[in-house]
């Protein structure tokens, strides 16, 4: 029997197909998984005792938005430490490339402080241009990415409102090809957000068929999360059977003010894939996001900026013509606006308002009681006081939605964050983002071993195989001889999420600042330690991951 580089002996095995862990073996090589075999049967120039923990394959997180963060900081500290080994980034419709020079101020405003980051040199313009950036300086995870609509979009036709003309469209079109050719696994699609949501539902078919042509896939944050949730899954599904692609729909919980439970949503995903058509989901499992305030805002006016917003939020005839569209909500906007729209005042708690420090920690509802105003006005001050700096914690997703999704076998985990760090930019000021930092610890924790959600196997499944599987990454997601050695080692008895704060929010928050989880031991990225205990090794051993950019039909 030949030597490995590795072996990890005395580990319980779960090899991410959803099989019952068992004991034994397994040897790395050259970034592979050499071999697997009986407790004490293999050799290598050094050993690893896993002393009874769990050894897995790397989790994939199919739902990201690290796309630039992974530029700004390439250790992707937050993701790696939970045991994540691969991210897949152009989410939500918006990847940062492609991009027209006529347009690149749209993209730079789109993506917010971190587009002034050095790293961030905004010098590529073509999809393939942005991978190679993103590969030459290297990342300790693996990244996979996906072409996002909006961008596209933008670098066409920017912030216009309207359907594309046949020129615009087929310019969108040779774009996708481009980034298809370059490696994008699929496109991508955010119908909530400008410029995403002035798109058609023929405009999207269109250009499907573009990623159909190549293999790809279409991920949609979806039309609508509440009111309109059916008709929004429906539309992603009439897409993919139109377009002849699979579909994942993005972090599906039902948002507050949808009508059904999640049952919903999931018994058409199953009637779908009954008659044929490859349907997939995943979800998040926190019950909160912390945007702007701004962000509640009508589309249209989100691309303001904040001079302007706060001038118009100002005057009264503003104020109730913006009151009047929240609740109409004509053109769904994203989930957290349920909140407004039905007056669930108590479930939005203030995070950040650096002009106004004593209102951090309450909620809308209680300053609305303590100043006697009406909650948007409360609302609408704090803007004008605080303009984007304003960010609240909205609590708009119901915890049993979680768990139903969780439960259903063709819904996956992802975290719908991003590869963050307890330091530098990326902690300045530490960002609320709970899934970024303890997403698949806080499953195993919580819905595995405390509360039986579902089992570890199947868990594990979520989190590896089957992501792999949406991607056509046959080559990971699996604890199998000749796959790549993407592995984590946990504990799950001392497993620990740092960054989860439950609903109803105590003040200070419990778990914020985030920190990293404990328990995730020993992380492995194509071979190489790059999580050991606490620490963090410094290696980039992750590999940018590209789809197959064969012309398939
Ligand atoms: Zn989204």
């Amino acid at each position: 029997m030949n030597e490995s580089d590795l072996v990890i002996t005395n580990g319980r095995i779960l090899d991410g197909c959803g099989n019952p862990w068992f004991r034994g073996d397994l040897a790395i090589q050259d970034g592979r998984i050499a071999a697997i075999g009986q407790p004490g049967s293999l050799q290598g120039r050094q050993t690893l005792d896993a002393a009874d923990r769990y050894v897995a394959p790397g989790f994939i997180d199919i739902h990201t938005h690290s796309d630039l963060t992974l530029l700004v900081n390439r250790r992707a500290e937050s993701a790696v430490r939970q045991g994540v080994t691969t991210h897949v980034v152009g989410n939500c419709g918006m990847s940062p490339a492609p991009i027209s020079r006529e347009h690149l101020q749209d993209m730079r405003t789109y993506w917010g402080e971190i587009s002034a980051q050095p790293e961030v040199s905004w010098e590529w313009r073509t999809f393939h241009d942005y991978l190679e950036v993103l590969r030459e300086g290297g990342t300790s995870i693996n990244v996979a990415s996906l072409a996002g609509h909006a961008a596209l979009r933008l670098s066409v036709m920017g912030y216009a409102d309207r359907v594309p003309t046949e020129a615009e469209l087929s310019a969108m079109c040779s774009l996708l090809a481009e980034a298809m050719q370059a490696g994008a696994f699929g496109m991508s699609t955010g119908l909530v957000y400008p410029p995403g949501c002035f798109a058609g539902t023929q405009e999207i078919i269109t250009l499907c068929k573009v990623a159909a042509d190549y293999g790809g896939f279409y991920a949609s944050h979806i039309r609508g999360e509440r009111e309109t949730i059916l008709e929004a899954v429906a539309e992603a599904i009439h897409i993919g059977r139109a377009a002849g692609l699979p579909v994942q729909i993005s972090h599906n919980a039902p948002k507050f003010g949808a009508p059904n439970d999640a049952h919903a949503n999931l018994a058409l995903v199953d009637a779908a894939r009954r008659q044929g058509q490859d349907v997939t989901v995943d979800n998040d499992v926190h019950t909160d996001l912390a945007p702007a305030l701004l962000h509640a805002l009508p589309q249209r006016w989100q691309e303001l900026p904040d001079e302007r917003i706060i001038a118009l939020l100002q005057e009264p005839e503003f104020r109730h013509q913006v009151r009047e569209e929240i609740v109409l909500d004509r053109k769904p906007a994203f989930g957290p606006v349920g909140l407004l729209k039905h007056a669930q005042w108590q479930r939005i708690t203030l995070l950040h308002a650096p002009q106004t420090p004593e209102v951090v920690g309450r909620s809308i509802a209680f300053l609305a009681d303590q100043r006697r105003q009406e909650p948007f006005d409360v609302y609408f001050d704090l803007i004008v006081q605080n303009g984007s700096a304003a960010i609240a914690i909205f609590d708009y997703i119901d915890e049993s939605n979680i768990r139903l999704l969780l439960q259903h076998p063709v819904v996956m985990v992802c975290s719908d964050g991003d590869a963050l760090a307890t330091y530098g930019f990326l902690n300045d000021p530490p960002p609320y983002s709970p899934c970024s930092y303890g997403e698949f610890p806080g499953v195993l924790e919580r819905y595995v071993r405390d509360e039986p959600v579902l089992s570890l196997p199947e868990a594990i499944r979520k989190m590896t195989s089957f992501p792999a599987q949406r991607l056509g990454l046959f080559d990971r997601g699996r604890l199998l001889p000749g796959l790549w050695a993407d592995v984590v080692i946990f504990d799950l008895e001392r497993l620990h999420d740092r960054a989860t704060n439950l609903f109803p929010h105590a003040y200070p928050f419990e778990n914020y600042p985030h920190q990293y989880p404990q328990g995730i031991d020993f992380v492995f990225v194509n071979g190489s330690l790059v999580v050991e205990g606490e620490n963090h090794t410094g290696t980039l051993p992750g590999q940018l991951l590209r789809h197959a950019a064969v012309k398939i039909r």
